[in-house]
């Protein structure tokens, strides 16, 4: 089944990002649709996180534009940004990057009580991601006492609980064996499909990839669109110079 090309949601124009001397971008353009589950794939140091935290307004680019609405995410102060993610947008990483101090139910309660949500009723919520999510029985353990896979599925429930926009995953099965993987990206996938959520899922893995509806390629921080376009561009680089 074929997703429908509804409006982008996010799109990111010739993007740059330099460290220093680094071009982590040097000119990316991509569009994130409605609901539509977008792989971004590349080599280790293409830009992937880069490009994955200017599209969330985790950090500025140096040059381009993300547009998010009628919002600019890039011109947006830094706390405007903050509100944006809290609202909008879910984040997840590579190692889900719960509170280790608090349970999977706390960690997921979280986002909804900086919200405003009352405790009672964030508790449910919480509760009710985790079990779509298969870690309810988890829900009074800390990370620590869970397994890889558990406790990204429970950093999946915290960027879900909000029922954001888009959700961001960079390289969300990274530290996972394939089967944790799997049962990472089926519970990703289906509760994002059925939520109408959009997915930004960064990965340099294939397997990971086939799971969107989509894949670019980023290569030395520009992105590549397809195969054929690809190919093209190996043939122009190969003329060069
Ligand atoms: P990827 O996620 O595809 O591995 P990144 O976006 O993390 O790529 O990095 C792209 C390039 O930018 C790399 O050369 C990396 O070393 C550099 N880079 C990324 N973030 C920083 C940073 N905070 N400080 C310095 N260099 C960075
Ligand atoms: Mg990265």
């Amino acid at each position: 089944m074929s997703t429908q090309q509804g409006a982008p949601l996010i799109t990111a124009r010739d993007l740059t990002k330099s460290y220093g001397r680094t071009g982590a971008l040097r000119g990316a353009s991509v569009e994130l649709g409605a609901g539509e589950i977008l792989a971004v794939t590349g080599a280790s140091g293409s830009g992937k996180s880069t490009l994955l935290h200017c599209m969330a307004g985790i950090v500025a680019p140096d040059e381009g534009a993300v547009a998010y609405g009628r919002r600019r995410v890039d011109q947006l102060s830094e706390s405007d940004r903050t509100l944006l993610r809290r609202t909008d947008f879910g984040v997840v990483f590579q190692f889900g990057q719960l509170i280790p101090e608090l349970t999977a139910l706390d960690n997921v309660a979280l986002p909804l009580l900086l919200a405003g949500t009352a405790r009672g009723e964030a508790r449910e919520r919480a509760d009710a991601w985790l079990e779509r999510f298969g870690v309810r029985g988890q829900a009074e353990l800390r990370s620590g006492e869970m397994s890889g896979g558990q406790a990204q599925r429970v950093a999946l429930a915290r960027a879900l609980v909000t029922e954001p926009k888009a959700v961001f995953a960079d390289e969300p099965t990274g530290a996972l064996d394939s089967l944790a993987g799997e049962q990472v990206m089926t519970a990703l996938v289906h509760t994002a499909r059925e939520a109408g959520t959009a997915v930004l899922l960064v990965t340099h893995d294939a397997q990971t990839a086939a799971y969107a509806d989509r894949e670019v390629e980023l290569r030395d921080g520009i992105v590549v669109e397809s195969p054929q376009v690809a190919a093209r561009a190996a043939v122009e680089a190969s003329h060069e110079g």
